[in-house]
C-alpha cells in the first residue's frame, strides 16, 4: 500500500477503489451479516450489542477511523460522507430490517429456513431500534400467519401489502430503501440501482475509462446478475425444483418458513405451485420513458403493510 501511495499518479484510482469498495462492502455485507446477526438468533438479551452497535465499533471505529482516515495524510481523498450515509442507512433507514424482511418474503426460493419473529423479538427490536414495531410488527405477524402449510406463501399473498422490489445491478441486493431508488442507462441499456453510489459504481467506476484514463481491467458487471431474470415466467414450483431445493422424496421443500420438523407441517412443491415468478428489470425496461418516470416516483413512495388480525 505504501508503495502505491508514494506515486501520486495512483491516487485517482486508489480513491475510486476505496469509494466503491466501501459501498459494496456496506451494501452486500451489511445486508447478509446484519440479517444473520439480528434475525438468526433467539438471544434477546438487551445487554447484547445490536448489529448497529457492532457496526459502529467494527466499521466506524475500526475500518474507518483506524484504516481509511490515516490515508488522508498521504494525500488520499476519503469520502467521509459515504460512511455517514451508510450509517444512516443502518440506523435511520432500516437497511438490515428491510433485508431480513425481503429474505423472508422469498423463503420458498432460499436454501435456508427463516422463523417468524415473536413478541420477545418484537420487544428487543423496539428497544434497540425505536420505531421498529410500527414498521415491521404487522409484517412479522403476517409471516407467522402464512408460515402454515396450506396458506398462500407470503411471496404471492396479496393481503399483506408487500411490494416486490427491484434489484440493484451493482450490489445485487434489492432496492429496499425505496426513496433512494434510481436508474440509468449504460451502453444503451437501462439498469436499476439501490442508491446513487451503486449507480456511480456501475456507470462511472467500472467503465472502460475513468476520468480520461483507460481502465480496461475493470470488471464489466455483465451476465445474468438479476436472479429473477433466470426464472422470468416460470412457475415458482418449477424454479425450486430446477434450483435443486427439494428433498430426496422429490416433493418436500428444503426451505420452510418455520423450524418444525414434523412431516405434516412441511411445505411441498404442491403447496407453492400455481404462481409465476417475474423479472422486475425486464418489466421496467419495457416501459416508455414517461411510464418509467411515473414508476420511479411511485416506487420511491414505498408501500404499507396491511394490519394483521
Ligand atoms: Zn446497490
Amino acid at each position: 500500500m505504501a508503495l502505491l501511495i508514494n506515486d501520486p499518479d495512483n491516487h485517482q484510482l486508489i480513491e475510486r477503489d476505496l469509494k466503491y469498495a466501501f459501498w459494496q462492502n456496506h451494501a452486500i455485507v451489511d445486508a447478509a451479516v446484519g440479517t444473520i446477526v439480528e434475525y438468526g438468533t433467539t438471544d434477546r438479551d438487551k445487554n447484547k450489542e445490536s448489529y448497529a452497535e457492532l457496526w459502529h465499533r467494527w466499521i466506524y471505529e475500526d475500518y474507518y477511523r483506524t484504516y481509511m482516515l490515516p490515508l488522508e495524510k498521504y494525500g488520499i481523498k476519503i469520502h467521509h460522507d459515504d460512511v455517514a450515509l451508510a450509517w444512516d442507512r443502518m440506523v435511520k433507514k432500516n437497511y438490515v430490517h428491510k433485508t431480513a424482511q425481503f429474505f423472508s418474503v422469498g423463503w420458498p426460493v432460499a436454501f435456508w429456513r427463516q422463523e417468524a419473529q415473536t413478541d420477545k423479538d418484537f420487544e428487543w427490536f423496539e428497544f434497540k431500534y425505536p420505531g421498529w414495531y410500527a414498521e415491521f410488527g404487522d409484517y412479522w405477524r403476517w409471516y407467522e400467519k402464512l408460515s402454515h402449510k396450506g396458506e398462500t406463501s407470503i411471496l404471492f399473498n396479496q393481503d399483506v401489502g408487500y411490494a416486490y422490489p427491484h434489484r440493484c445491478w451493482s450490489c445485487m441486493v434489492p432496492c429496499l430503501i425505496r426513496e433512494d431508488f434510481c436508474c440509468d442507462e449504460v451502453d444503451g441499456k437501462m439498469y436499476t440501482y439501490c442508491s446513487e453510489i451503486c449507480r456511480w459504481t456501475h456507470k462511472v467506476a467500472f467503465s472502460a475509462e475513468y476520468e480520461g484514463r483507460p481502465t480496461p481491467a475493470m470488471g464489466r458487471f455483465s451476465g445474468r446478475r438479476e436472479w429473477e431474470e433466470c426464472y422470468d415466467g416460470w412457475d415458482v414450483a418449477d424454479a425450486i425444483a430446477d434450483l435443486g431445493f427439494v428433498r430426496s422424496d422429490g416433493k418436500t421443500l428444503v426451505p420452510q418458513p418455520h423450524l418444525h420438523f414434523e412431516d405434516s407441517k412441511m411445505w411441498t412443491l404442491d403447496d407453492v405451485r400455481g404462481h409465476k415468478l417475474g423479472s422486475p428489470l425486464k418489466a421496467f425496461r419495457a416501459l416508455t420513458p414517461e411510464q418509467r418516470e411515473v414508476a420511479v416516483t411511485e416506487y420511491r413512495k414505498g408501500f404499507k403493510i396491511n394490519p394483521c388480525n
